[in-house]
């Protein structure tokens, strides 16, 4: 945990009672500060108040006696609704920040590596983490991926913090000044909470905008708003600037063609072969190998290094996550995959496809997957959008059945993928929708599928 003795005499506001708010509240109580909480639901504040916890007068609570507000970046303050407790804050001159900025000025020491992007970020900092663990940094990583910021543990001046961090934290992070910040792309996302695009890319922009002079910006070249930021960041002066791609070559940067990677940034410019890499499947996976590889050399390790690491990254479960290979079948687990977007990055990974998909589809369904259809053998599905989504491949001319279960899913899926002659086929669960109809959360419905391909065919190898 991390001391934030500094706060010993503070009285202290803490919103939002999820994991970052109660990590919050419990490092500053440990510090010695006096600490109120509030969450916008009754049975939080019930259940901080038995833990011991002081519940903050929402109604005529005095804002002026405190000396600081820690947000829970998942409790929107400005958009779609302002919440009181912001406005109030605001009219008392406090500014609203999170746990990740409390660790930024308790350890103000260490180097700050900050990775945002709407997609690519949690891979992009585990594979980073695992780069520069790989190569004998001291580090911690967390924030949005794992521990969250103030149960990591301290570090000195020769320590880095890798972060992950969503768009909701950037914007309450002032204090944060990264020695390197990443983006890894940005395409339209969380837009009611940002109020719009533009809120979004602001947001997203804040970690550039904290950073010092002389600081490096990584950013991914292959979407508008990413690179009007750059060309923001270009035109500033103050930045170092390098550009990552997977779609063209890049002068000062790190670029992938068709599964090479090109790296320009070492004092002697080469390549490494991405195709072998078994946990970095696709191009979305080679642009987070690019952005990890130029987050690396710019500090200090080798391009073989790093190749090195990407052999041996385990990468993260639930996404495109190797549950095993059996007799040519290899079963992939890609439960991260919630909507259409995420799941078109798998189809288009694999040849012989036995998809199982399905669950509380998203707006426009599975439309846009049209032109992958073809890569489909058969589709299993499952949940409130089995029979929507059967009647569309269908049209299409896909073979499908619909299943009560996972399970069943699975099980029908891996035997017929078994019993065919397909060369390299794939039993795919990238289901393109929500899982909540059936499960608690993805993390719940990968389980219960890697836990029934290891159950059903305990001979599978990864
Ligand atoms: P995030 O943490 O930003 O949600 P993850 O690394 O957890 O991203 O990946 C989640 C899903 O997003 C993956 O399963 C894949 O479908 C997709 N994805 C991953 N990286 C990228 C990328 N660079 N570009 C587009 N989509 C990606």
């Amino acid at each position: 945990m991390i001391p934030l003795l500094s706060h010993r005499d503070d009285t202290i506001l803490v919103v939002g009672l999820g994991k970052s708010g109660l990590s919050a509240a419990r490092a500053l109580t440990q510090a010695g500060a006096t600490v109120m909480v509030w969450d916008d639901q009754a049975d939080e504040r019930e259940k901080a108040q038995a833990s011991g916890l002081t519940l903050f007068d929402f109604e005529s609570g005095d804002m002026t006696t405190l000396d600081d507000v820690i947000w829970s970046p998942g409790v929107p303050h400005k958009h779609p609704t302002r919440h009181p407790l912001a406005e109030k804050a605001r009219s008392a001159n406090l500014n609203l920040r999170c746990d990740i900025d409390l660790l930024a000025t308790a350890q103000s020491e260490a180097t700050y590596i900050g990775i945002t992007g709407t997609n690519g970020k949690s891979t992009t900092t585990a594979l980073t983490a695992h780069i520069l663990k790989s190569a004998g940094k001291r580090i911690e990583v967390g924030g949005n991926l794992g521990f969250t910021a103030l149960d990591l543990e301290p570090l000195d001046a020769n320590g880095i913090y890798v972060l992950e961090l969503s768009s909701y934290q950037t914007e309450l992070t002032p204090s944060l000044a990264c020695s390197t910040a990443a983006l890894t792309n940005v395409s339209p996302d969380h837009l009611d909470r940002h109020g719009g695009l533009g809120g979004y890319i602001t947001a997203k922009a804040q970690l550039f905008d904290n950073q010092k002079n002389g600081a490096t910006a990584i950013i991914g070249q292959d979407d508008d708003p990413s690179r009007s930021i750059t060309n923001q960041l270009s035109i500033g002066g103050q930045h170092y600037v390098i550009g990552i791609s997977s779609e063209e070559s890049m002068i000062d940067g790190v670029s992938v063609q068709g599964g090479i990677l090109t790296d320009t940034l070492s004092a002697k410019p080469g390549t490494i072969d991405l195709r072998a890499f078994k946990a970095l499947p696709g191009k979305h996976n080679w642009q987070n190998a690019a952005t990890a590889c130029a987050i690396a050399i710019t500090h200090g390790v080798s391009r073989q290094e790093v190749s090195d690491s990407f052999a041996t990254f385990p990468g993260l479960s639930h996404r495109q996550e190797v549950v095993g290979t059996l007799n040519g079948v290899t079963f992939v687990n890609d439960s991260k995959a919630t909507n259409a977007n995420a799941s078109e990055k798998a189809l288009s990974c694999y040849g012989a496809i036995y998809w199982i998909a399905g669950g509380v589809s998203k707006a426009g369904g599975i439309t846009n997957l049209g032109p992958l259809f073809g890569r489909i053998k058969h589709a299993f599905l499952i949940g409130e959008s089995a029979n929507t989504f059967a009647e569309e491949l269908s049209r299409s001319g896909v073979a499908t059945s619909t299943h009560k279960t996972l399970e069943g899913a699975t099980i029908d899926a891996g035997r017929l993928a078994l019993l065919s002659r397909d060369h390299d086929a794939t039993v795919l669960l990238s289901p393109a929708c929500a899982s909540f109809d059936m499960f608690k959360n993805f993390e719940e419905r990968g389980d219960a599928f890697r836990n029934t391909v290891t159950e059903a065919w305990p001979e599978v190898a990864a």
